[in-house]
């Protein structure tokens, strides 16, 4: 089950980069590595429609949906190292909702492959605009990227902020900022009652 040709090139990996591969403690490295980055990539294998199923509802409801604080980890596509952070997606819906559960799954089958931020939010928002057509989607990540902390290439502490607003939430000032202010309270949460599934997020109705 493992895949042959990988394991090679991470021992060959290991051995370029001044290891033995063959000392106790990295025997198993190879079969771990391959692992752990099928588990990081495994978004390329899921289908959104899939994940969607059955989770798409018609209702009498046009108030915006927040899902925010959601966590995300990913791999910048430029140095297969780790970024990560929080996700808040924001919709207003037509005459469908999102089961509240499924959104933070979009956000995992885009965030498991190679990335860069920018790509990511605007694959999240232009997936929930196609499945469910809203008025408008605004989505924020915030993460911070290892390949900027850990090279030292930037401040330690240093987080990147995209946003991808469309619809209302790029033409109207007011809905992108009520939105904007409602990701940065952290007080209020209401879990919205119009589906019947749990967010595994702090979910706000306004
Ligand atoms: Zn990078």
């Amino acid at each position: 089950m493992y895949n042959k040709q990988m394991l090679e090139i991470i021992r060959r990996l290991l051995a370029n980069l001044g290891e033995d591969p063959s000392r106790e403690g990295l025997l198993k490295t190879p079969e771990r590595v391959e692992r752990s980055l099928k588990f990081l990539t495994s978004g390329y294998q899921k289908d959104v429609d899939e994940v969607l199923n059955g989770a798409l509802f018609t209702v009498d409801y046009t108030e915006m949906v927040i899902v925010k604080d959601i966590d995300f980890y990913s791999l910048c596509e430029h140095h297969l190292l780790p970024f990560f952070g929080k996700c808040h997606v924001a919709y207003l819906p037509t005459n469908q909702v999102i089961g509240l559960s499924k959104i933070p799954r979009i956000v995992e089958i885009f965030s498991r492959r190679l990335q860069v931020q920018e790509r990511l939010t605007n694959e999240i928002a232009e997936t929930i605009r196609e499945k469910i057509n809203p008025l408008g989607v605004a989505v924020v990540l915030e993460g911070t990227h290892l390949c900027m902390s850990m090279r030292g290439v930037e401040k330690q502490n240093s987080t990147a902020i995209t946003s991808a607003m469309l619809g209302v939430f790029r033409d109207d000032a007011r809905t992108r900022s009520e939105f904007l202010a409602l990701i940065r309270q952290h007080e209020t949460s209401i879990i919205s009652p119009y589906v019947g599934e749990q967010a595994s997020s702090v979910v706000e109705e306004v």
